[in-house]
Protein backbone atom coordinates (compact mmCIF):
# COMPACT_ATOMS: atom_id res chain seq x y z
CA UNK A 1 0.00 0.00 0.00
CA UNK A 2 1.27 3.66 -0.68
CA UNK A 3 -1.13 6.61 -0.09
CA UNK A 4 -0.91 9.38 -2.28
CA UNK A 5 -1.03 12.69 -0.05
CA UNK A 6 -1.90 15.89 -1.94
CA UNK A 7 -0.40 19.02 -0.01
CA UNK A 8 1.86 19.52 2.91
CA UNK A 9 0.23 21.66 5.33
CA UNK A 10 -0.99 20.74 8.73
CA UNK A 11 -3.59 18.19 7.93
CA UNK A 12 -1.10 16.60 4.88
CA UNK A 13 2.08 16.42 7.42
CA UNK A 14 0.08 14.89 10.46
CA UNK A 15 -1.50 12.10 8.10
CA UNK A 16 2.07 11.42 6.98
CA UNK A 17 3.33 11.38 10.79
CA UNK A 18 0.21 8.86 11.24
CA UNK A 19 0.69 7.04 8.51
CA UNK A 20 4.51 6.16 8.87
CA UNK A 21 3.21 4.94 12.75
CA UNK A 22 1.03 2.60 11.48
CA UNK A 23 3.42 0.81 9.02
CA UNK A 24 2.20 2.54 5.60
CA UNK A 25 4.33 3.61 2.84
CA UNK A 26 3.14 7.22 1.39
CA UNK A 27 4.63 10.41 -0.01
CA UNK A 28 3.30 14.03 0.62
CA UNK A 29 3.06 16.44 -2.68
CA UNK A 30 2.83 19.94 -1.90
CA UNK A 31 2.37 22.56 -4.60
CA UNK A 32 4.62 25.01 -3.51
CA UNK A 33 8.20 25.15 -4.65
CA UNK A 34 9.67 24.90 -1.21
CA UNK A 35 8.05 25.35 2.25
CA UNK A 36 7.76 28.02 4.00
CA UNK A 37 6.65 29.03 7.43
CA UNK A 38 3.45 30.46 6.76
CA UNK A 39 0.28 32.10 8.52
CA UNK A 40 0.22 33.16 12.23
CA UNK A 41 -1.34 31.77 15.16
CA UNK A 42 -3.31 28.76 15.38
CA UNK A 43 -4.05 26.53 18.90
CA UNK A 44 -3.72 23.18 19.17
CA UNK A 45 -6.91 22.44 21.83
CA UNK A 46 -6.23 19.13 24.04
CA UNK A 47 -8.41 16.59 21.13
CA UNK A 48 -5.84 17.50 18.74
CA UNK A 49 -2.63 17.89 21.49
CA UNK A 50 -2.95 14.19 22.69
CA UNK A 51 -3.21 13.09 18.62
CA UNK A 52 0.11 15.32 18.41
CA UNK A 53 1.51 14.01 21.88
CA UNK A 54 1.33 10.37 21.11
CA UNK A 55 3.07 11.15 17.61
CA UNK A 56 5.91 11.92 19.90
CA UNK A 57 5.90 15.62 19.12
CA UNK A 58 5.08 17.33 23.02
CA UNK A 59 8.33 18.01 23.61
CA UNK A 60 9.12 19.63 20.16
CA UNK A 61 5.56 21.91 20.27
CA UNK A 62 5.99 22.95 23.86
CA UNK A 63 9.51 24.35 22.90
CA UNK A 64 8.12 25.87 19.74
CA UNK A 65 4.61 27.08 21.36
CA UNK A 66 3.52 29.09 24.26
CA UNK A 67 1.55 26.40 26.43
CA UNK A 68 -2.11 27.58 26.96
CA UNK A 69 -2.87 28.30 30.53
CA UNK A 70 -6.03 29.83 30.85
CA UNK A 71 -9.50 31.49 28.31
CA UNK A 72 -10.34 34.54 29.44
CA UNK A 73 -13.22 36.79 28.60
CA UNK A 74 -13.80 40.65 28.42
CA UNK A 75 -16.37 43.31 27.35
CA UNK A 76 -15.21 45.83 24.85
CA UNK A 77 -15.11 48.21 28.30
CA UNK A 78 -12.35 45.92 29.50
CA UNK A 79 -14.47 44.73 32.25
CA UNK A 80 -13.62 40.87 33.20
CA UNK A 81 -16.50 38.68 32.61
CA UNK A 82 -15.03 35.15 33.32
CA UNK A 83 -11.81 32.92 33.05
CA UNK A 84 -11.58 29.78 32.79
CA UNK A 85 -8.23 26.88 32.59
CA UNK A 86 -7.08 24.98 29.80
CA UNK A 87 -5.38 22.42 28.77
CA UNK A 88 -3.21 20.83 31.61
CA UNK A 89 -4.02 23.95 34.22
CA UNK A 90 -7.88 22.38 33.44
CA UNK A 91 -7.23 18.74 34.60
CA UNK A 92 -6.71 17.27 30.63
CA UNK A 93 -4.51 14.69 30.35
CA UNK A 94 -2.03 16.61 27.70
CA UNK A 95 -1.11 20.59 27.34
CA UNK A 96 -3.18 23.43 24.94
CA UNK A 97 -0.47 24.45 22.92
CA UNK A 98 -0.89 28.16 20.92
CA UNK A 99 1.75 28.22 18.32
CA UNK A 100 2.54 30.01 14.66
CA UNK A 101 1.25 27.99 12.39
CA UNK A 102 4.80 27.95 10.35
CA UNK A 103 6.62 26.81 13.64
CA UNK A 104 3.78 23.82 13.83
CA UNK A 105 4.05 23.18 10.08
CA UNK A 106 7.83 23.04 10.56
CA UNK A 107 7.58 20.73 13.69
CA UNK A 108 4.97 18.05 11.53
CA UNK A 109 7.78 18.60 8.67
CA UNK A 110 11.04 17.64 11.06
CA UNK A 111 9.42 14.95 12.73
CA UNK A 112 7.79 13.48 9.25
CA UNK A 113 11.53 13.70 6.57
CA UNK A 114 13.38 12.57 10.12
CA UNK A 115 11.31 9.66 10.15
CA UNK A 116 10.28 8.66 6.61
CA UNK A 117 13.22 10.53 4.22
CA UNK A 118 13.23 13.67 2.90
CA UNK A 119 12.54 12.52 -0.26
CA UNK A 120 9.12 11.66 1.02
CA UNK A 121 7.78 15.17 0.91
CA UNK A 122 7.80 16.45 -2.94
CA UNK A 123 7.41 20.05 -3.20
CA UNK A 124 6.54 22.07 -6.87
CA UNK A 125 3.63 19.16 -7.69
CA UNK A 126 0.52 20.81 -7.82
CA UNK A 127 -2.01 17.78 -7.90
CA UNK A 128 -4.82 18.89 -11.32
CA UNK A 129 -7.11 15.97 -10.81
CA UNK A 130 -7.31 12.28 -9.46
CA UNK A 131 -8.59 8.92 -11.26
CA UNK A 132 -9.97 7.09 -8.47
CA UNK A 133 -12.35 4.36 -10.07
CA UNK A 134 -9.71 2.23 -11.25
CA UNK A 135 -6.81 -0.50 -9.57
CA UNK A 136 -5.07 2.58 -8.30
CA UNK A 137 -5.37 5.92 -7.79
CA UNK A 138 -3.88 7.94 -10.04
CA UNK A 139 -2.80 11.91 -9.37
CA UNK A 140 -1.88 13.98 -12.20
CA UNK A 141 0.23 16.87 -11.24
CA UNK A 142 2.08 20.17 -12.77
CA UNK A 143 4.98 22.45 -11.65
CA UNK A 144 5.13 25.84 -11.28
CA UNK A 145 3.77 27.42 -14.52
CA UNK A 146 1.62 24.87 -15.52
CA UNK A 147 4.22 21.99 -16.96
CA UNK A 148 2.57 18.87 -16.63
CA UNK A 149 4.49 16.39 -14.55
CA UNK A 150 4.30 12.22 -14.80
CA UNK A 151 1.30 10.80 -12.94
CA UNK A 152 1.98 9.24 -9.48
CA UNK A 153 0.01 5.86 -8.94
CA UNK A 154 -1.01 4.75 -5.61
CA UNK A 155 -3.11 2.88 -3.56
CA UNK A 156 -5.67 6.14 -2.44
CA UNK A 157 -4.82 9.37 -2.76
CA UNK A 158 -6.07 11.92 0.12
CA UNK A 159 -6.73 15.51 -0.53
CA UNK A 160 -5.72 17.42 1.86
CA UNK A 161 -5.18 20.77 0.13
CA UNK A 162 -7.11 23.07 2.42
CA UNK A 163 -9.65 25.89 1.88
CA UNK A 164 -8.76 25.77 -2.17
CA UNK A 165 -8.98 21.74 -2.78
CA UNK A 166 -8.59 21.06 -6.67
CA UNK A 167 -10.38 17.85 -6.01
CA UNK A 168 -12.91 18.65 -4.05
CA UNK A 169 -13.91 20.87 -7.14
CA UNK A 170 -13.33 17.60 -9.36
CA UNK A 171 -15.95 16.00 -7.00
CA UNK A 172 -18.06 19.08 -6.71
CA UNK A 173 -17.58 20.99 -9.86
CA UNK A 174 -20.88 22.77 -9.18
CA UNK A 175 -20.50 24.27 -5.74
CA UNK A 176 -21.24 27.73 -4.85
CA UNK A 177 -18.72 30.09 -3.55
CA UNK A 178 -18.12 30.09 -0.23
CA UNK A 179 -20.66 31.32 2.39
CA UNK A 180 -19.87 34.56 4.10
CA UNK A 181 -20.72 35.40 7.37
CA UNK A 182 -21.32 39.17 7.75
CA UNK A 183 -18.19 39.83 9.85
CA UNK A 184 -14.87 40.45 8.20
CA UNK A 185 -11.80 39.60 9.85
CA UNK A 186 -8.26 41.12 10.25
CA UNK A 187 -5.01 39.09 11.71
CA UNK A 188 -1.76 40.45 13.18
CA UNK A 189 1.29 39.51 15.19
CA UNK A 190 2.63 42.31 17.37
CA UNK A 191 6.06 41.97 19.51
CA UNK A 192 4.95 42.84 22.66
CA UNK A 193 5.13 42.21 26.23
CA UNK A 194 3.20 39.55 28.23
CA UNK A 195 -0.25 40.41 28.54
CA UNK A 196 -2.21 39.31 31.72
CA UNK A 197 -0.64 36.16 32.45
CA UNK A 198 1.23 36.22 29.27
CA UNK A 199 -0.70 32.46 28.45
CA UNK A 200 -4.32 33.56 28.00
CA UNK A 201 -6.33 33.53 25.34
CA UNK A 202 -8.63 36.37 25.70
CA UNK A 203 -11.55 37.25 23.95
CA UNK A 204 -12.94 40.92 23.88
CA UNK A 205 -16.02 42.31 23.02
CA UNK A 206 -18.47 41.01 20.18
CA UNK A 207 -18.85 42.03 16.23
CA UNK A 208 -20.57 45.17 16.93
CA UNK A 209 -18.30 47.42 16.86
CA UNK A 210 -15.69 44.66 17.30
CA UNK A 211 -14.17 41.65 18.66
CA UNK A 212 -10.57 41.20 19.53
CA UNK A 213 -8.94 37.59 20.27
CA UNK A 214 -5.42 37.97 21.76
CA UNK A 215 -2.94 35.04 22.27
CA UNK A 216 1.12 34.80 22.47
CA UNK A 217 2.45 32.19 20.17
CA UNK A 218 5.98 32.66 20.86
CA UNK A 219 7.77 32.77 24.27
CA UNK A 220 10.97 35.54 25.19
CA UNK A 221 11.95 36.10 21.53
CA UNK A 222 14.08 39.26 22.44
CA UNK A 223 16.29 40.44 25.36
CA UNK A 224 13.18 42.45 27.12
CA UNK A 225 11.25 39.14 27.47
CA UNK A 226 8.48 40.17 24.90
CA UNK A 227 6.11 37.82 23.09
CA UNK A 228 5.08 37.24 19.51
CA UNK A 229 1.52 37.65 20.22
CA UNK A 230 -1.30 36.94 17.84
CA UNK A 231 -4.75 38.59 17.27
CA UNK A 232 -7.76 38.95 15.15
CA UNK A 233 -10.08 41.63 15.04
CA UNK A 234 -13.90 40.42 14.01
CA UNK A 235 -16.04 43.30 12.74
CA UNK A 236 -19.76 42.81 11.37
CA UNK A 237 -19.55 44.45 7.81
CA UNK A 238 -21.06 43.77 4.21
CA UNK A 239 -17.36 44.66 2.63
CA UNK A 240 -15.11 41.53 2.03
CA UNK A 241 -12.96 40.10 -0.50
CA UNK A 242 -12.55 36.83 -1.50
CA UNK A 243 -10.76 34.33 0.61
CA UNK A 244 -7.19 34.01 0.48
CA UNK A 245 -5.02 33.64 4.03
CA UNK A 246 -1.95 35.95 2.64
CA UNK A 247 -3.97 38.92 1.67
CA UNK A 248 -2.92 42.24 3.28
CA UNK A 249 -4.94 44.38 5.23
CA UNK A 250 -5.11 47.82 6.35
CA UNK A 251 -4.96 49.65 9.74
CA UNK A 252 -7.72 52.25 8.82
CA UNK A 253 -10.47 49.54 8.04
CA UNK A 254 -10.64 47.86 11.20
CA UNK A 255 -8.73 49.91 14.18
CA UNK A 256 -11.46 52.89 14.07
CA UNK A 257 -13.69 50.60 15.74
CA UNK A 258 -11.19 49.64 19.10
CA UNK A 259 -10.16 53.40 19.20
CA UNK A 260 -10.84 54.41 22.80
CA UNK A 261 -10.13 50.47 23.96
CA UNK A 262 -7.60 52.01 26.29
CA UNK A 263 -7.89 49.69 29.36
CA UNK A 264 -5.42 49.27 32.40
CA UNK A 265 -4.47 46.41 31.35
CA UNK A 266 -4.04 46.72 27.59
CA UNK A 267 -3.89 49.86 25.03
CA UNK A 268 -5.09 48.03 22.45
CA UNK A 269 -4.57 50.57 19.84
CA UNK A 270 -1.00 51.17 20.54
CA UNK A 271 -1.03 47.15 20.49
CA UNK A 272 -2.58 47.10 17.08
CA UNK A 273 -0.41 49.98 15.61
CA UNK A 274 2.77 48.04 16.75
CA UNK A 275 2.10 45.02 14.47
CA UNK A 276 4.35 43.23 12.39
CA UNK A 277 1.90 42.63 9.53
CA UNK A 278 -1.70 42.99 9.05
CA UNK A 279 -3.66 40.48 7.48
CA UNK A 280 -7.49 40.33 5.90
CA UNK A 281 -9.97 37.31 5.75
CA UNK A 282 -13.14 37.22 5.28
CA UNK A 283 -14.87 34.66 7.90
CA UNK A 284 -16.65 32.02 5.41
CA UNK A 285 -17.23 28.36 5.02
CA UNK A 286 -18.70 25.96 3.35
CA UNK A 287 -22.41 23.72 3.62
CA UNK A 288 -21.07 20.08 4.76
CA UNK A 289 -20.89 17.66 2.21
CA UNK A 290 -22.98 14.38 1.90
CA UNK A 291 -20.04 12.58 0.73
CA UNK A 292 -16.08 12.94 0.85
CA UNK A 293 -14.74 9.42 -0.10
CA UNK A 294 -14.90 8.54 -3.93
CA UNK A 295 -13.15 4.97 -5.14
CA UNK A 296 -10.04 5.74 -3.83
CA UNK A 297 -9.70 9.32 -3.16
CA UNK A 298 -10.81 11.42 -0.13
CA UNK A 299 -10.63 14.88 1.46
CA UNK A 300 -9.35 15.52 4.85
CA UNK A 301 -9.25 18.60 6.96
CA UNK A 302 -10.08 22.42 4.95
CA UNK A 303 -10.64 20.33 1.75
CA UNK A 304 -13.31 18.43 3.09
CA UNK A 305 -14.72 20.62 6.01
CA UNK A 306 -13.87 24.34 5.48
CA UNK A 307 -15.39 26.01 8.68
CA UNK A 308 -15.50 29.60 10.59
CA UNK A 309 -11.32 29.84 11.40
CA UNK A 310 -13.64 30.58 15.31
CA UNK A 311 -13.06 28.22 18.13
CA UNK A 312 -9.22 27.18 16.92
CA UNK A 313 -10.92 24.05 15.15
CA UNK A 314 -9.71 24.22 11.52
CA UNK A 315 -6.12 22.76 12.71
CA UNK A 316 -7.86 20.59 15.49
CA UNK A 317 -10.51 18.74 13.00
CA UNK A 318 -7.59 18.34 10.54
CA UNK A 319 -5.45 16.29 12.80
CA UNK A 320 -8.33 14.34 14.25
CA UNK A 321 -9.40 13.25 10.58
CA UNK A 322 -5.82 12.37 10.03
CA UNK A 323 -6.39 9.90 13.37
CA UNK A 324 -9.36 8.49 11.60
CA UNK A 325 -8.25 7.54 8.54
CA UNK A 326 -5.13 6.53 9.59
CA UNK A 327 -7.06 3.56 11.91
CA UNK A 328 -9.42 2.85 9.08
CA UNK A 329 -6.37 1.96 6.48
CA UNK A 330 -4.30 -0.28 9.46
CA UNK A 331 -8.14 -1.45 10.19
CA UNK A 332 -9.07 -2.21 6.75
CA UNK A 333 -7.58 -4.52 3.84
CA UNK A 334 -9.33 -2.95 0.96
CA UNK A 335 -8.74 0.73 0.99
CA UNK A 336 -11.97 2.10 -1.18
CA UNK A 337 -13.37 0.41 1.98
CA UNK A 338 -11.20 2.18 4.73
CA UNK A 339 -12.21 5.73 2.81
CA UNK A 340 -15.55 4.67 3.57
CA UNK A 341 -14.98 3.89 7.07
CA UNK A 342 -13.17 6.94 7.41
CA UNK A 343 -15.67 8.90 5.98
CA UNK A 344 -18.60 7.55 8.21
CA UNK A 345 -16.75 8.26 11.51
CA UNK A 346 -15.31 11.96 10.65
CA UNK A 347 -18.29 13.78 8.32
CA UNK A 348 -21.04 13.34 10.73
CA UNK A 349 -18.85 14.97 13.95
CA UNK A 350 -17.13 17.69 11.79
CA UNK A 351 -20.24 18.81 10.18
CA UNK A 352 -21.67 19.16 13.34
CA UNK A 353 -18.67 21.74 14.29
CA UNK A 354 -19.37 23.23 10.90
CA UNK A 355 -22.84 24.22 11.82
CA UNK A 356 -21.72 24.84 15.62
CA UNK A 357 -19.14 27.47 14.41
CA UNK A 358 -22.05 29.44 12.70
CA UNK A 359 -24.76 29.59 15.61
CA UNK A 360 -23.12 28.70 19.05
CA UNK A 361 -19.27 29.62 18.59
CA UNK A 362 -16.81 29.26 21.79
CA UNK A 363 -17.50 33.02 22.42
CA UNK A 364 -20.98 32.64 22.76
CA UNK A 365 -20.09 33.84 26.32
CA UNK A 366 -19.55 36.96 24.79
CA UNK A 367 -22.33 37.17 22.74
CA UNK A 368 -24.44 36.59 25.43
CA UNK A 369 -22.74 39.29 27.79
CA UNK A 370 -23.34 41.86 24.82
CA UNK A 371 -27.16 40.97 24.26
CA UNK A 372 -28.09 41.27 28.11
CA UNK A 373 -26.15 44.12 29.11
CA UNK A 374 -27.06 46.29 25.76
CA UNK A 375 -23.45 46.73 25.13
CA UNK A 376 -23.33 48.79 28.15
CA UNK A 377 -20.41 48.72 31.06
CA UNK A 378 -22.15 46.78 33.77
CA UNK A 379 -21.42 47.19 37.80
CA UNK A 380 -21.06 43.42 38.46
CA UNK A 381 -20.82 40.68 36.29
CA UNK A 382 -23.20 38.64 38.58
CA UNK A 383 -25.81 40.65 38.25
CA UNK A 384 -25.71 40.10 34.48
CA UNK A 385 -25.46 36.25 33.96
CA UNK A 386 -24.57 33.71 36.47
CA UNK A 387 -21.39 31.52 36.82
CA UNK A 388 -23.46 28.44 36.20
CA UNK A 389 -24.40 29.70 32.75
CA UNK A 390 -21.25 31.02 31.82
CA UNK A 391 -19.86 27.67 32.69
CA UNK A 392 -22.21 26.00 30.57
CA UNK A 393 -21.98 27.72 27.31
CA UNK A 394 -18.39 27.40 27.81
CA UNK A 395 -19.29 23.52 27.88
CA UNK A 396 -21.37 23.30 25.11
CA UNK A 397 -19.05 24.05 22.78
CA UNK A 398 -16.18 21.66 24.18
CA UNK A 399 -18.97 18.96 23.71
CA UNK A 400 -20.15 19.63 20.07
CA UNK A 401 -15.72 20.39 19.14
CA UNK A 402 -15.11 16.90 20.71
CA UNK A 403 -13.02 17.98 23.87
CA UNK A 404 -15.25 17.97 26.40
CA UNK A 405 -12.78 16.43 29.18
CA UNK A 406 -15.48 13.49 30.32
CA UNK A 407 -15.29 12.54 26.48
CA UNK A 408 -11.23 12.75 26.15
CA UNK A 409 -10.56 10.83 29.26
CA UNK A 410 -13.29 7.74 28.06
CA UNK A 411 -11.70 7.64 24.40
CA UNK A 412 -8.51 7.42 26.19
C1 LIG B 1 -0.82 30.08 3.75
C2 LIG B 1 -1.72 29.64 4.83
C3 LIG B 1 -1.83 30.40 6.00
C4 LIG B 1 -2.71 30.01 7.01
N1 LIG B 1 -2.78 30.76 8.14
C5 LIG B 1 -3.57 30.37 9.15
C6 LIG B 1 -3.59 31.10 10.36
O1 LIG B 1 -2.88 32.06 10.51
N2 LIG B 1 -4.42 30.70 11.36
C7 LIG B 1 -5.23 29.60 11.20
O2 LIG B 1 -5.97 29.26 12.13
N3 LIG B 1 -5.21 28.88 10.05
C8 LIG B 1 -4.41 29.23 9.03
N4 LIG B 1 -4.37 28.49 7.89
C9 LIG B 1 -5.28 27.36 7.74
C10 LIG B 1 -4.92 26.17 8.58
O3 LIG B 1 -3.63 25.72 8.29
C11 LIG B 1 -5.97 25.11 8.31
O4 LIG B 1 -7.24 25.64 8.66
C12 LIG B 1 -5.85 23.87 9.15
O5 LIG B 1 -4.62 23.73 9.74
C13 LIG B 1 -6.22 22.63 8.34
O6 LIG B 1 -5.10 22.22 7.59
P1 LIG B 1 -5.16 21.61 6.16
O7 LIG B 1 -4.01 20.67 6.07
O8 LIG B 1 -6.51 21.12 5.83
O9 LIG B 1 -4.90 22.84 5.17
P2 LIG B 1 -3.66 23.79 5.07
O10 LIG B 1 -2.88 23.85 6.32
O11 LIG B 1 -4.19 25.04 4.49
O12 LIG B 1 -2.70 23.07 3.99
C14 LIG B 1 -3.00 22.86 2.63
C15 LIG B 1 -1.71 22.59 1.87
O13 LIG B 1 -2.00 22.04 0.60
C16 LIG B 1 -1.25 22.70 -0.41
N5 LIG B 1 -2.01 22.59 -1.67
C17 LIG B 1 -3.15 23.25 -1.99
N6 LIG B 1 -3.60 22.84 -3.18
C18 LIG B 1 -2.75 21.89 -3.62
C19 LIG B 1 -2.70 21.08 -4.80
N7 LIG B 1 -3.66 21.14 -5.73
N8 LIG B 1 -1.67 20.21 -4.94
C20 LIG B 1 -0.70 20.11 -3.96
N9 LIG B 1 -0.70 20.86 -2.84
C21 LIG B 1 -1.72 21.73 -2.67
C22 LIG B 1 -1.13 24.12 0.15
O14 LIG B 1 -0.07 24.82 -0.45
C23 LIG B 1 -0.91 23.85 1.62
O15 LIG B 1 0.44 23.61 1.93
C24 LIG B 1 -3.51 28.84 6.85
C25 LIG B 1 -3.40 28.07 5.68
C26 LIG B 1 -2.51 28.45 4.68
C27 LIG B 1 -2.39 27.60 3.42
Amino acid sequence: MEVIIIGAGIGGLTLGLMLHRAGIACRIFEAAPELKAVGVGINILPHASRELCVLGLEQALAKAAVTTREYCFYNRFGQHIYSEPAGRFAGYDVPQFSIHRGDLQMVLLDAFVGRAGTDKVIPGHKCTEVDYDGDEAVAHFEAAGGKPLPPVRGTAAVSCEGIHSVLRKQLYPAEGLPKYSGINMWRGVTRWQPILTGAGMIRVGWHHPAKLLIYPIRNGIDAQGRQLVNWVCDIETPQYQARDWNRRGKLEDFLPAMADWHFDWLDVPDFIRASDAILEYPMVDQDPLPRWSFGRLTLLGDAAHPMYPRGANGAAQAILDCRALSDALQGNTDPVAALKAYEAKRLPATSEVVLANRKAPPDAILQEVYRRTGDKPFKSIDDVISREELIALSESYKRVAGYDKERLKAAR
